[in-house]
C-alpha cells in the first residue's frame, strides 16, 4: 500500500496541492459559491427583514450575533457552520445585516431620551412606526436598557415629583 506513512501521505498531500493550486482553489471557489446558493435556497432565498431575494446580496446572519465562538472553534468557511447548526442562522441582505449591525455598536442607549423612546416604541407597533424604528431594534435596545439600569433612574425622579 502506497502512503502508508502519515507524514509522507501530508507531504504528497501538499505537494500535490503546490502542484495543482490553480486548479484545486478554482474547484474549491465554485464547490463553496455552489453550495452557498444551495443553502441560500434551503432557506427561503429571501432577507428575513425585507423582500430583496438577490442571491448576490444575501448573507448569512448569525441570530445571537455569537458569530465570534464560530470563528472561535474553527476556521471553516461559514457554509460549513450554517450546515452544522442552521437554527443558529437567518437570511438577510446585506443592508438589512449592516443596519443590525449598527444598531448592535451603538446599543444599549446613550441617553434617558432614547431609552424612553426605545422602550416606548418596543411597546407600541404605531409609535415605532411613526418615529421610524424597527420594533425588533427596540425591543433589543429595551433589553440591552434593562440591564444598564438607565430607565430605572428615570421612573424614581418621576415617582419623587
Ligand atoms: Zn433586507
Amino acid at each position: 500500500m502506497p502512503f502508508i506513512d502519515k507524514n509522507k501521505k501530508s507531504v504528497y498531500r501538499k505537494s500535490y496541492y503546490q502542484e495543482n493550486k490553480k486548479y484545486l482553489d478554482e474547484y474549491t471557489k465554485n464547490w463553496r459559491k455552489q453550495q452557498r446558493l444551495l443553502l441560500i435556497k434551503e432557506f427561503g432565498q429571501k432577507c428575513n427583514h425585507c423582500d430583496e431575494c438577490d442571491p448576490i446580496v444575501l448573507d448569512f446572519d448569525h441570530i445571537g450575533d455569537d458569530g465570534y465562538l464560530d470563528k472561535k472553534r474553527s476556521r471553516k468557511n461559514i457554509i460549513f457552520h450554517v450546515k452544522d447548526n442552521p437554527s443558529k442562522f437567518q437570511l438577510l441582505c446585506k443592508n438589512c445585516n449592516w443596519k443590525k449591525e449598527y444598531w448592535r455598536r451603538i446599543m444599549p442607549s446613550k441617553s434617558k431620551a432614547q431609552a424612553k423612546l426605545m422602550s416606548a416604541a418596543a411597546h407600541s407597533p404605531e409609535f415605532a412606526k411613526k418615529v421610524g424604528v424597527k420594533q425588533s431594534v427596540a425591543k433589543e435596545f429595551n433589553e440591552a436598557d434593562a440591564g444598564t439600569g438607565i430607565l430605572k433612574v428615570k421612573n424614581k425622579k418621576k415617582v419623587k415629583k
